[in-house]
């Protein structure tokens, strides 16, 4: 479908983006590039400056400092309803007033195009409405709203789709299903989407690349896989899903490893998964990562373990969640999956943790953080 613009719009840009208030700065020398054509998600928590990014690229707010490009033209300055970029808001901010057809019209109608028949209606299809042209806002479920408010920004055939917290009004199964359903609209026409969310799962479901914001800064860029398998820093290993991190030291290599003494036991993990080659380090495995054995004598070579007694177990449906407390008082969180004969383990067995260290990931660790 050629909803997306005639002229290709380029890469969105920002380049040492800020923006202060009064002395609080809430974004801070953004630098980042999201490809033309891409489904980018900014990812953090309440505060961290998401939306007052969106604001400036949108236009809505004027950054302090620094450039918002899209391709080669400089639009830091343009005001919002000149640059082809166009908002989606949790809010969806629909004309009560109006029906589905003339919501969804209104953007050509103010262009002063009369014909709009075919496009309207091309755009309803494309975000599954046909049929629901004479309904008013009031009369359509949350999901059904959200899909009018999309349809009327891309009937602008906007460069840039900017979405902040678009599904953040819906509940959970609607979200997810509303999830696919942007990716699948995004993937169609093309058009560069810029979504803002506090939600990792809904991130990582849509987009192909990740920026994981924190205090008005890019903690790390990345496509989920690598956001969630090789995080920068222990703010994004916790962000986005849990993270088992067990201060140590490196205190040596072997081969293509780096050898870490933690708590008197020597770990080993690939020098490739590693972001800190010396020094005090953190060694990461996530909970699904981790297996559990009732004695060290079960577990398979190659593999490295913790001992340690079970201090809960939670059941949860598709795994049950354990926590396995260490002989130094780290409690390790372990998801043992619920399908097949996996042995059951009770609140105040001894059990071992094993992982494989080639799932295991290592980051630089400042001795104040312990
Ligand atoms: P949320 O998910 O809650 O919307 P966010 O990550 O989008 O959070 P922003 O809305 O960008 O965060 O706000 C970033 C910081 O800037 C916050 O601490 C906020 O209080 C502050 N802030 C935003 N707008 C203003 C303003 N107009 N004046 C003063 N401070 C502001």
């Amino acid at each position: 479908m050629t909803v997306a613009a005639q002229t290709p719009a380029g890469d969105l840009r920002l380049v040492n983006l800020t923006k202060t208030f009064g002395a609080f700065t809430a974004v801070e020398e953004l630098d980042l590039t999201v490809p033309q054509g891409s489904f980018f998600a900014l990812l953090g928590a309440s505060g961290c400056g998401k939306t007052t990014t969106l604001r400036m690229v949108a236009g809505l707010a004027e950054p302090t400092r620094g450039r918002v490009l899209l391709g080669d033209r400089d639009i830091t300055r343009l005001r919002p309803y000149k640059r082809p970029v166009n908002t989606v808001f949790q809010s969806y901010a629909l004309f009560p007033h109006l029906d589905v057809f003339e919501n969804v019209a209104f953007g050509l109608r103010r262009r002063g195009i009369r014909s709009v028949d075919g496009q309207v209606r091309r755009m309803l299809s494309l975000v599954q409405l046909d049929g629901y042209e004479r309904h008013r806002p009031a009369q359509l479920s949350g999901g059904q709203q959200q899909r009018v408010a999309l349809a009327r920004a891309l009937i602008n055939h906007p460069q840039v789709l900017l979405l902040d917290e678009p599904l953040g009004a819906l509940d959970v199964k609607l979200r997810r299903r509303m999830q696919i359903e942007l990716k699948r609209i995004q993937t169609e026409v093309g058009v560069t989407f810029v979504h803002v969310t506090h939600d990792q799962e809904e991130a990582m479901t849509m987009a192909d690349a990740v920026a994981v914001m924190n205090a008005g800064r890019i903690e790390q860029l990345g496509a989920p896989a690598e956001l969630y398998e090789f995080p920068a820093t222990a703010f994004v290993a916790n962000f986005l899903g849990q993270s088992n991190l067990i201060a140590g030291d490196v205190s040596g290599g072997n081969g293509g490893d780096l050898l870490v003494t933690a708590h008197g036991a020597r770990f080993s993990v690939p020098s490739a998964r590693s972001r800190a080659a010396q020094g005090p380090v953190l060694l990461g495995v996530r909970p699904e990562k981790l297996h559990l054995a009732a004695a060290a004598g079960q577990v398979p070579t190659g593999h490295q373990h913790v001992e340690g007694s079970i201090t809960d177990a939670s059941y949860v449906g598709v795994s049950t969640q354990y926590l396995l407390r260490t002989g130094w008082g780290d409690e390790l969180s372990v998801f043992v999956a619920n399908s097949g004969a996996q042995e059951r383990f009770a609140v105040g067995e001894r059990a071992v943790a094993y992982w494989d260290p080639r799932h295991a990931f290592l980051l630089g660790r400042h001795v104040d953080d312990d």
